[in-house]
């Protein structure tokens, strides 16, 4: 590569350890007017919720069910549920980790007017953001909607009706199908979240983006979006991604790490 080692590091930008990562950060946070963070599921690892798509996650060993075959088949209805409520006590269980309190805290602070996540575990509002604050790109998962009227659901009522129904789906009063309020594969993406997502990417000063591979449509496109509206980009994520040489400042360390300095007491 050429060049002394500090002029290398200087043209990466990947800070080369958690103290002067951190104190890039700081640096980049304090010289900021508008922050808008990025999430996804990077940042509730520490929180027990599990990160589908690795290696050994929950899509390696069940296939997702897409969109239409959860509407064409009662059958598809009944294992999506079953699925879920299997993975109901970890859900049930995960408490915001440092990561979400970090950006609670800059929340607060009055830096970051809203933030995007890719992540469907509420973890982001139960840490103290507002929920009209959260923008959410893959819905939620902690609460169920019937797909013809929008009627909210709760979790504990559709378990009960499950299982009084020897595990068969509950339908909506209305004869709608009832599914949580995730994005599936093949469903549309929400179009007044995409819409407030780069409304916020494109006014921001600094974009955070946290724990997103930045491989999945749409997240691969919101680190390009902020950079071209004249943002600085952070890219704090345990692995590499494509994105890192457009960051101006890359940090591979853990989240809970990197980020537990900036929660405010
Ligand atoms: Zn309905």
């Amino acid at each position: 590569m050429g060049g002394p080692p500090g002029f290398y590091d200087y043209i990466i930008m990947a800070a080369p350890d958690l103290e002067t990562a951190i104190s890039r950060l700081r640096d980049l946070i304090e010289g900021a007017r508008t922050i808008v963070p990025f999430t996804g599921a990077g940042i509730s690892t520490e929180c027990g919720i599990p990160d589908f798509r690795s290696p050994g996650g929950l899509w390696t060993k069940n296939q997702p069910i897409p969109f239409d075959a959860f509407v064409a088949s009662a059958e598809m209805r009944d294992e999506a549920w079953r699925r879920r409520f299997v993975m109901e006590e970890s859900f049930a269980k995960a408490k915001p980790g440092r990561g979400h309190r970090a950006l609670t805290s800059l929340y607060r602070a009055g830096k970051v007017p809203a933030l995007v996540t890719q992540n469907i575990d509420n973890l982001h509002q139960v840490s103290g953001f507002a929920p009209d604050d959260v923008v959410e790109l893959h819905g939620n998962t902690t609460y169920a909607v019937c797909l013809e009227c929008d009627q909210r659901y709760e979790l504990s009522w559709v378990k009960q009706k499950f299982e009084a129904a020897d595990q068969h789906a509950p339908e909506c009063a209305c004869g709608g199908y009832i599914k949580t309020a995730t994005v599936s594969f093949g469903q549309s993406m929400p179009a007044a979240a995409m819409q407030r997502a780069e409304q916020l990417t494109r006014s921001c000063d600094l974009f955070l983006a946290i724990g997103s591979s930045l491989v999945v449509w749409p997240a691969a496109g919101f680190p390009l979006m902020a950079k071209r509206s004249g943002a600085a980009l952070v890219i704090i994520n345990r692995e590499p991604t494509e994105f890192d040489d457009l960051a101006d400042l890359v940090v591979h360390h853990d989240i809970g790490d990197v980020l537990g300095p900036f929660i405010a007491n």
